[in-house]
């Protein structure tokens, strides 16, 4: 999980990777950096934290140049720290590159392995380094071809931005596991994980990358290469349900409208006689639209967020009972009072949040609590980039959707079919990865 942004040759090039990145935020929330190339050298900074909170004017004015590469992490392999924080810069023996990843790649300890073994020193444990060594180590001419060389050993999820101190290279994967865009920045190319990236710049969306294809980009223009063998399209449905934001238009498809369906096909799939829906905020609104329409109850705002909620509180000695979920919900007591209620949420993973969630509207004096979740059961973890938690942690791999019911205390409890969902993206389903619904992976041998 994780966001990247790339433009070139703009004479604001940092200014707005800043921005970019800003827009990519949810995208990933532990570390962030930006590497900027002013034709000789190339600049960097990293750090901890968020976007807003690591740079200052000061800092993006030092990151001198026409072209720049940005990164947001949150770790789904390698810890989160300094060292693993993106863009990664290294020195070698034709120059300095610098490289920012969105995915997951599922041989890259393998690879590793083998190259420790041959005597390579690794600076981070991120998957995303291999890419680095291999690219040092091939005889390839050009920066294009070492790195194609490269790519062609690693299998998994990738969307990359490479900038070196004259190029920017873009690669996305042949399966298309994570989107990547390509825009126009008034005759600047620009590149992000989504389009809402695109929105506060003021940039015009162009395409998107195609899987499968490497984009270089120089002084002569952008030149677009096909150098890997087909594979079957396997994008991640679980974008659209909790990952992309709802404005981006990512795989061909606005994720709002998108949202909206997993609720509609929800409430055909399962209705509930209640008074009311009420969306958990903020991942649950969408969805929660489309199942009031279809189901002709009343859409109320029962669960209210709070906004300015940081990474840390100060909490009294004597601790709060679930003091970590109420600082973030509070349900409007007067409304819900007596009242049946069908909650709509995007998913369940280890199902602390929807316990939590329905005690709340119980104390409230919820009557009836019906719980719809506008995702089938996560019964799989993912090795392709999205932040799931190993099988044991997930609920639905070892519970029936019963007893989750009863663990949560929830009057009933109904999850999209993965019928349903593949419904929703009909003539198209075979272009979608499911397994962590499913188990059923594109790649053989992975456990976690
Ligand atoms: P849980 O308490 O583990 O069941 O958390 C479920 C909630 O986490 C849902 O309301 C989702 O909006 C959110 N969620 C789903 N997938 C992820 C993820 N990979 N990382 C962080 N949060 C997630």
């Amino acid at each position: 999980m994780c966001g990247i942004f790339g433009i070139y040759d703009h004479p604001e090039a940092s200014n707005h990777a800043y921005l970019g990145l800003y827009a990519l935020q949810h995208r990933g929330q532990e570390s962030t950096g930006i590497v900027s190339s002013d034709g000789k050298h190339l600049h960097h900074y990293r750090q901890m934290g968020l976007v807003s909170e690591v740079f200052t004017k000061d800092l993006l004015r030092r990151l001198a140049g026409r072209n720049a590469i940005g990164h947001v992490r949150y770790s789904t392999t390698g810890s989160s720290e300094l060292k693993n924080a993106q863009p990664f810069v290294v020195d070698y023996a034709n120059g300095t590159i610098s490289i920012a990843h969105n995915g997951n790649l599922t041989n890259a300890s393998l690879i590793r392995s083998e190259l420790e073994s041959q005597g390579a020193i690794f600076q981070s444990n991120m998957d995303t380094e291999v890419i680095v060594h291999l690219i040092a180590r091939s005889k390839g001419k050009t920066f294009l071809d070492r790195l194609i060389y490269a790519l062609r050993k690693v299998e998994g999820a990738y969307s990359l931005l490479f900038l070196t101190e004259k190029e920017m290279v873009v690669a996305r994967d042949p399966m298309g596991f994570r989107p990547l865009i390509l825009g126009s920045l008034k005759g600047s190319p620009v590149i992000a994980s989504e389009t809402c990236a695109f929105d506060l710049i003021g940039a015009k969306f162009i395409r998107e990358v195609e899987p499968g294809e490497v984009l270089l980009i120089n002084e002569m223009g952008i030149k677009s290469f096909k150098p890997f063998p087909h594979r079957p399209l396997r994008q991640c449905i679980f974008e659209f349900i909790y990952f992309a934001r709802p404005d981006s238009f990512i795989f061909n498809r606005n994720v709002y409208e998108m949202r909206k369906s997993f609720g509609a096909q929800l409430s055909k799939e399962s209705p509930a006689m209640a008074d009311m829906t009420v969306p958990i905020p903020d991942s649950g609104f969408p969805a929660a639209l489309g199942y009031a329409a279809q189901s002709n109850l009343p859409l109320e705002l029962g669960m209210i967020r709070n906004h300015y909620v940081g990474r840390t509180f100060i909490e009294p000695d004597q601790r709060i009972r679930h003091f970590g979920v109420k600082i973030k919900l509070n349900p409007v007591r007067e409304l819900l009072k007596g009242k049946k209620i069908v909650i709509v949420d995007d998913s369940i993973v280890r199902a602390t949040t929807s316990r939590k969630i329905v005690r709340m509207f119980r104390n409230a004096g919820v009557k009836e609590v019906h719980v719809r979740i506008s995702s089938p059961p996560i019964t799989d973890p993912c090795f392709f980039g999205i932040d799931t938690p190993k099988k044991s942690e997930l609920v639905a791999s070892s519970h029936a959707v019963d007893e989750i019911r009863q663990f949560i205390h929830a009057t009933s409890l109904n999850y999209l079919s993965v019928e349903g969902l593949k419904q929703c993206v009909r003539g198209e389903e075979e272009n979608f990865c499911y397994a962590c619904f499913t188990g059923d992976y594109p790649y053989s041998g992975l456990k976690k």
